[in-house]
């Protein structure tokens, strides 16, 4: 494609160095530039429509030009549009914000400590989690355990968390303070006949021997993601997380959930902590606090642990971390407007009720030759391809069919993602039943053309 001298397009590829892209492929077919969204639409400069069935980057939950969202952000705005929350400075809505997590959060979680973004969030777990380990006289107890597959972000803390080689290849990463023990992959990493619940067994059981191995003293804390969002959308197999939340607990070893994705409803509950019955001692969340209308994400914490940082505070005579947009009183106006809006327009159960309508309309596909298997819970779902259905023998080069099958749903005004072999979707939290058979019938179109 020949880019036209001076356009958007070709200044784009001059000068923007673009996030999770090919920099030479992107010289050849430069970018695709989004003018505007609308409800679950956005629109291309060239004027096409498209159902973004992601969400954004799973994230816009209540929708595009959410007007009231609009005019939180140009309110404060107007009265204050930053002030830092360094050395006990704080601003009204972050302090509303704060509250009104703890409240809404599982229970046991007491505390919020603000970030820009979801990676920064999780760099701040570690960062929690040493400080209060070194406070309480444990130095020793530093490392974290993570999952293959799963995806905390991408700062240097948060992608050694990161079990994607995609995020470490080419970085040095992952730093030595992390391992990573299987996916809980039913499809992929279940042995032939295995149930969920006897691979869920032989997990933990793997989850405990490397604590041991590494040494419980030396064991801070594990990460996961209640279901895998960027690393194909992976429910976790059944009883998964009561056993390994009961492995952590005998080895004193803290529970951190990554709800960055899975938050403010996407399961069709509020958290996926609900769903699967975690009681995380940390957790994170980010995406749908704001719908992604401003950047802001949280870590919120127990009160046991609040104690311990409290105290090492004192010890140390400040808590030397934070970012000069936490608590920024323009991201935090933004949260709990959209927060309310998830409340009053009651989108968790409409997640539930369209999302129960996305699992099933999706389920018919487990049967095409190209489809190995379907999966997902409320309002996020994935349609994983094969090369060959009785073997799982997956595509080579990964992933070169479900981009192609990708690039036919744009074609046929539908925004889905491609992660390896898998088709994801993660559609905003407002859409219809009628709206979700509009997905899957542009899904069947762009899946009939790849045949
Ligand atoms: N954690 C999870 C579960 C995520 O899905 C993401 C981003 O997709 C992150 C952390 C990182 O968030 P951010 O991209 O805001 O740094």
């Amino acid at each position: 494609m020949t880019l036209l001298p001076n356009s958007l397009q070709a200044r784009d590829v001059a000068y923007h160095f673009h996030p999770y892209t090919n920099a030479r492929r992107h010289e050849r077919v430069g970018p695709m530039i989004i003018e505007r969204g609308e409800g679950i639409h956005v629109y291309d400069d060239q004027g096409r429509a498209y159902i973004e069935a992601m969400a954004g980057l799973w994230s816009v939950g209540v929708g595009f030009a959410e007007p009231r969202l609009v005019e939180a952000a140009a309110r404060q705005m107007s009265r204050l549009p930053y002030y830092h929350t360094f050395t006990h400075k704080a601003n009204e809505p972050a302090i509303l914000l704060a509250e009104k997590l703890v409240q809404m959060s599982p229970d046991g979680l007491d505390h919020v400590f603000f970030t820009n973004s979801g990676s920064e969030a999780n760099d701040t777990v570690v960062k929690l989690v040493w400080y209060y380990n070194n406070g309480r006289g444990r130095p020793e107890k530093k490392k974290f355990i993570a999952r293959q597959g799963g995806y905390h972000g991408i700062t240097i803390a948060a992608a050694s968390l990161t079990g994607l080689p995609t995020n470490q290849r080419g970085f040095d990463l992952p730093l030595p303070f992390v391992r990573h023990v299987t996916c809980p992959h039913h499809y992929r990493n279940a042995l032939p006949g295995e149930t969920e619940e006897a691979f869920a067994d032989r997990l933990a059981a793997e989850l405990e021997a490397a604590i041991l191995e590494e040494g419980p003293e030396t064991v801070a804390a594990f990460i996961g993601e209640p279901l895998m969002g960027a690393g194909g959308v992976l429910p976790p197999p059944r009883t998964y997380w009561e056993k390994v939340q009961a492995v952590c607990r005998r080895h004193d070893v803290l529970v951190v959930a990554d709800e960055v994705i899975n938050g403010f409803g996407r399961l069709g509950t509020l958290f996926a902590c609900e769903h699967y019955g975690i009681r995380p001692d940390l957790m994170v969340v980010s995406k749908q606090i704001t719908s992604s209308y401003q950047p802001l994400a949280a870590v919120l914490f127990s009160d046991a642990i609040y104690q311990g940082l409290a105290d090492h505070t004192e010890a140390l005579g400040n808590f030397g971390h934070g970012f000069t947009g936490s608590g920024h009183p323009v991201a935090t106006a933004v949260a709990l407007e959209n927060l309310a809006i998830i409340e009053e327009r009651g989108l968790v159960a409409n997640a539930a009720r369209s999302g129960a309508r996305l699992q099933e309309r999706l389920a018919p596909f487990a049967d095409h030759p190209l489809v190995g298997e379907v999966r997902g819970v409320g309002l996020i779902a994935a349609v994983e391809l094969v090369a060959d259905k009785a073997t799982k023998r997956k595509f080579d080069p990964p992933g070169r069919v479900a981009f192609h099958l990708f690039e036919r749903a744009q074609e046929h005004g539908l925004i889905v993602r491609a992660i390896q072999d898998t088709i994801a979707f993660c559609p905003p939290m407002i859409i219809t039943e009628d709206e979700v058979d509009v997905v899957v019938a542009r899904f069947a179109q762009a899946l009939e053309d790849t045949r």
